[in-house]
C-alpha cells in the first residue's frame, strides 16, 4: 500500500499518471489530502475510477492513535501504532504563540545518550516523511486544531534519518499542502556534524538545535557517547558556521544534571565556548528517568545558572515545563510505550 502523505508533489503527478490519470488529478488529491479528508469518498472533484483504484492501494497516512494521555496543562502525549507493529509517540503543547507539535523521526534511537528513555532498547527502525508527518495530521485531526510549530525533538535523531527527514521538510512545505513555513520547524540534533553542515545548505530557512549538555568533551562524554565521534570543539565549530551562512540564531539545549554540569565553573565554560556565536542556551532541568542514574536540579538553580550565562553575554531562557505528569517531558518518551 502507498502511504499518500510520502509523497510529494511532484511525486504525486509521477504516482497518478501511473495509474493512467492526468497530471492535474495529482494537485486534486493533494489539496483534498491536506485539508484534511480521512477517506477516498471525500475527494469530490476526484473521477470515481481513480478513487476506487486509491481506495486498493493507497493510504491516508498509516499511523493509528493506541493511547491519548492529557495533561492539565493541555499537553496531549499520543502512543502511535506504525503499520509494522512498531510505536511511536508524539506530544502537543499550547504556547501563547500558538500550537507546537514534538515528533518522532526514528522508532527508538541509537545514539546512546545516557539520561534518555529514548535510546534505551536501541533504535528499531527509521520513521519514513509519511510517518513523521502523519503524527501532524493525526495530531490535528485529533484536536481539532492546527499545528502551527514543529518540533522534531521526540524519540531518534533526524540526522541518522537525513533523507527522510529532508523528504518530510519539503512535504510540509508544499504549496498545495500544508504549507508551512520553514521558520515554524525546528530541528534537534545530538550534534552529528556532517548532518549539520548539510542541513545549513538545503535548509537554511529551518531552525536549528544543538543538543550541547556541557561546557567541555570531558563531561560531555559521560552523558554523550555521539562525544567521541563528534567532540565539542568540531559540533561548536559547525554551529557557528551555520549561524553565519544563515544569519539564524542557533539554540543549544543544556539539560541541567545535579553535581555534573550545573556548577558555576560549568557556567563560566560555556561562556567562553558560546561567546561571539549567535545563539541561545535553553536551559531543562533534567527530566528523572528511573534507571539513569543522573539527578535534576531544582528551577531556582535553573534560574540561577541563567543569570550567569545572560551577564556572560550568552542569552539564556528556562523552558518552561509541560507535560511531566504524563511524562510527556523531554527524554521521557520510549520505544514500546
Ligand atoms: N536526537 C535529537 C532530538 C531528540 S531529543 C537530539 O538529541 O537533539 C530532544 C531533546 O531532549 C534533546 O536536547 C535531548 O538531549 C533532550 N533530553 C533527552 N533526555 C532528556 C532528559 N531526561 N531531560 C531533559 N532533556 C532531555
Amino acid at each position: 500500500m502507498q502511504d499518500l502523505y510520502d509523497l510529494t508533489l511532484e511525486e504525486m503527478k509521477t504516482y497518478v499518471t501511473g495509474l493512467g490519470e492526468k497530471p492535474f488529478r495529482a494537485g486534486q488529491v493533494y489539496r483534498w489530502l491536506y485539508q484534511g479528508v480521512s477517506d477516498f469518498g471525500q475527494m469530490r472533484n476526484v473521477p470515481q475510477a481513480l478513487r476506487a483504484r486509491l481506495e486498493e492501494e493507497a493510504l491516508i497516512g498509516s499511523l493509528t492513535i493506541l493511547k491519548k494521555q492529557s495533561a492539565s496543562d493541555g499537553t496531549r502525549k499520543y502512543l502511535f501504532r506504525l503499520a509494522d507493529g512498531n510505536t511511536i509517540e508524539s506530544v502537543f503543547m499550547r504556547y501563547s504563540y500558538g500550537n507546537s507539535l514534538c515528533v518522532s523521526s526514528q522508532a527508538g534511537c541509537r545514539m546512546g545518550c545516557r539520561f534518555c528513555a529514548s535510546q534505551m532498547k536501541g533504535l528499531a527502525r527509521n520513521l519514513t516523511a509519511g510517518e513523521i508527518l502523519g503524527q501532524l495530521k493525526r495530531a490535528q485531526a485529533d484536536t481539532g486544531e492546527k499545528v502551527d510549530h514543529i518540533v522534531v525533538m521526540g524519540s531518534g535523531e533526524p540526522f541518522d534519518n537525513y533523507a527522510e527527514l529532508a523528504r518530510f521538510l519539503t512535504i510540509v512545505h508544499e504549496k498545495e499542502g500544508l504549507n508551512l513555513s520553514r521558520r515554524n520547524i525546528t530541528v534537534s540534533t545530538c550534534g552529528l556534524v556532517p548532518g549539520i553542515e548539510r542541513f545549513g545548505k538545503e535548509f537554511p530557512q529551518v531552525n536549528l538545535a544543538i543538543s550541547l549538555h556541557a561546557p567541555s568533551d570531558e563531561i560531555r562524554q559521560t552523558m554523550m557517547p555521539v562525544n567521541r565521534r563528534y567532540p565539542l570543539a568540531e559540533v561548536v565549530a559547525a554551529a557557528k558556521k551555520h549561524a553565519e551562512m544563515t544569519g539564524r540564531r542557533v539554540t543549544f539545549e543544556y539539560a541541567l544534571v545535579n553535581g555534573v554540569n550545573d556548577r558555576d565553573e560549568d557556567a563560566r565554560a560555556l561562556i567562553r565556548l558560546l561567546s561571539g556565536l549567535l545563539c541561545h542556551v535553553n536551559l531543562i532541568p533534567l527530566n528523572k528517568v528511573e534507571g539513569t542514574g543522573f539527578d535534576t536540579v531544582s528551577r531556582a538553580r535553573a534560574y540561577e545558572f541563567m543569570e550567569l550565562l545572560t551577564k556572560g553575554g550568552i542569552p539564556a531562557t528556562v523552558r518552561r515545563e509541560l507535560g511531566a505528569e504524563i511524562d510527556a517531558a523531554c527524554g521521557q518518551l520510549r520505544l514500546n510505550g
